[in-house]
Parts: structure tokens; sequence; C-alpha cells
């Protein structure tokens, strides 16, 4: 079990609970060298029809492979990476890295697995971010059509039009398009009508309280019905019990994500997963 702490202005320390809080090393120097070192790995999380039952896709989800601590999560280490850049060499290599997994995965057979990919705000808003995204199409022949990008709600309101320019340049190169943490943000539902947005992604802490009271059934109703009118997919983020699971079905939610069916879990396991299906 890892702590991190802030100890000042961009510095962090991270604690082992079990070394009593001695620090053991400073995580933006940290993570400059696990960037160097190429200690980052994709886990994928498989994305569900709830209607068949089938594997649609998979999000890829960061993880830090510390030798010597094991492997970190994205809450321990994010917002950090965002705060000081260092998200846009991550992303980068973490975009190209999922566009090798898409062409490795068709080439294996799973023609019609999609990739879903978080890009941070900071990626998304850097002037060159198409020509990257091109560039990095062109030197690993991933079919972008087998490829979702997952960005938020801010991203996708901000005024003055530039990033909405962007969204629907890439859905022009033949992208998928998806809101992540939806519900959460700051979303305008009549911006939510003109996006090309191809998938809602309800947010995590709507399903884990849907057994709690009526209200957050009330709300997850409401997004699956306004997906159902806008011509937008719904998919269900962090489903863990089977009566979450009967009640998305119940009000005809497309798609559902979470620990019910798998945590994320390392290319070699997923492939498994993925043949057994086949199989
Ligand atoms: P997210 O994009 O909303 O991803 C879903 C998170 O919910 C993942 O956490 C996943 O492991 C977790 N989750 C899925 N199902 C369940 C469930 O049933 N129960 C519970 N309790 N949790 C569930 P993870 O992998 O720790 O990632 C956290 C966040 O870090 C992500 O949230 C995303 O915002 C960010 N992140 C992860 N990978 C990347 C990346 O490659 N780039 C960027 N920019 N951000 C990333
Ligand atoms: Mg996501
Ligand atoms: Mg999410
Ligand atoms: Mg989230």
């Amino acid at each position: 079990m890892y702590q991190v702490k802030a100890s000042g202005r961009n510095q962090y320390k991270v604690y082992n609970r079990s070394m009593k809080m001695k620090p053991i090393f400073h995580l933006e120097s940290a993570l400059k060298k696990g960037i160097e070192e190429d200690e980052f790995l994709l886990y994928f999380q498989p994305q569900i029809s709830l209607q068949t039952g089938r594997v649609e896709g998979a999000e890829a989800l960061l993880r830090w492979d510390r030798k010597d601590l094991g492997i970190i999560s994205p809450g321990e280490f994010i917002s950090l990476a965002e705060e000081t850049g260092l998200i846009l060499p991550i992303g980068e290599k973490v975009f190209r890295e999922v566009c090798r997994q898409s062409v490795a995965w068709q080439k294996r057979g799973f023609t019609s697995l999609r990739l879903a990919v978080n890009i941070s705000p900071l990626q998304f808003q850097q002037d060159h971010f198409i020509e990257l995204i091109s560039s990095i199409l062109k030197e690993t022949g991933a079919d972008p059509r087998q490829i979702e990008l997952e960005i938020t709600e801010s991203v996708a309101m901000e005024s003055g039009g530039k990033n909405r320019a962007k969204m629907s340049f890439l859905k022009k190169m033949g992208f998928q398009l998806a809101l992540d943490d939806f519900g959460t943000g700051y979303s305008s539902l009549q911006y939510l009508s003109q996006f090309q947005i191809d998938r809602l992604k309800i947010d995590r802490s709507f399903i884990s309280s849907l057994e709690k009271g009526e209200k957050d059934k009330t709300i997850v109703q409401l997004i699956v019905t306004m997906g159902k009118e806008l011509n937008v997919k719904v998919l269900a983020e962090g489903v863990e019990t089977e009566s979450q699971k009967a009640f998305l079905n119940k009000i005809g939610c497309d798609e559902m994500q979470g620990y019910l069916f798998s945590k994320p879990i390392n290319v070699q396991d997923f492939e498994q997963l993925l043949l057994s299906e086949t199989g």
C-alpha cells in the first residue's frame, strides 16, 4: 500500500505504509525516470454487450510497473502527471501502444474488437494533437475505426470551438468518441445533441448507488433514454453486482464494464479471455 503526500508546490513523496512512513521516492523524478525506462504498461478491461453478453471492446488502462514496488494504479500518479505535463509523453506512448495492440489483435482474428483509450485534456489541447495522432496511425498501421477516444465533458464543452473542431476532425478520420465519467462534469444537454459522440459512459458513482435509492435509478434511466433519442450508445461503468446488471438490462443500456465481469487484466490474460469466448 502506498500513500502519496504533497509536500510543498509540485513536491510529492510516496510513502510505503509498512515502512512507517519513510519516503521511498520522489514522485515527479520517479515519473520522469519511469518514462525514460519504459516502466508503463497497459491493462485492458472488457466492455460487454448487455444484450449478448459478448466482449465488444476493451478500455486500455495505464499501469506503472515499479519493479521494486509492484504495479501502481493511475490514481496514485495521474494528477501529478497532468500538473507537470508528463502526461504528454506518457499519453503518446499509451496511444502508440493501443494502436500496436489493436493491429496485433486484428491480425489474431479479433476483427471486431474496439479498443478505448483515455485522452487527458492536456493531450487533447495540444496544437499538434491531430498531427501526432495521424503520424502514430501511419507508423503503426492501426485502423481508427477500431479505436475509441475517451474524452471528458470538460474537453467537449470547452468554449471557443477549438476542441469541437478537433472532435469533428477525429470523427472524419474514423475514430469513435466516448464521453467518459458522464454525469459528473458540467454537461450541457444542448451541446450533446450537436456532438458527434458515439458513446456515453455513465460514471461509476451512479451505478454504485443504484441499489441505494430511486434517484440514481432515475438518472441512469434518463441517460439511457436520452442515448436512444440521440442515437448515442450508453455504457455503464463500474458494474459490480448482478442486480445492477439486471437493472441496466431492463432499461436497455447497451454495454457494461466493471468488476462483475472482469477487473482490468494484462494483455496475456485478456487474450485468454478472447480465446475462451470464441473457442
Ligand atoms: P476511467 O477512465 O473512468 O477508468 C475507469 C476506472 O474505474 C479504472 O480505474 C477501472 O479500473 C475502474 N473500475 C472499472 N470497473 C470497476 C468496478 O467495477 N469497481 C471499481 N471500484 N472500479 C472499477 P484505473 O485503472 O485505476 O484508472 C483510473 C483513472 O485514471 C481512469 O478513469 C482515467 O481517468 C485515468 N487513466 C487510466 N489510464 C489512463 C491513460 O492511459 N491516460 C489518461 N490520460 N488517463 C488514464
Ligand atoms: Mg476511461
Ligand atoms: Mg470513466
Ligand atoms: Mg473515472
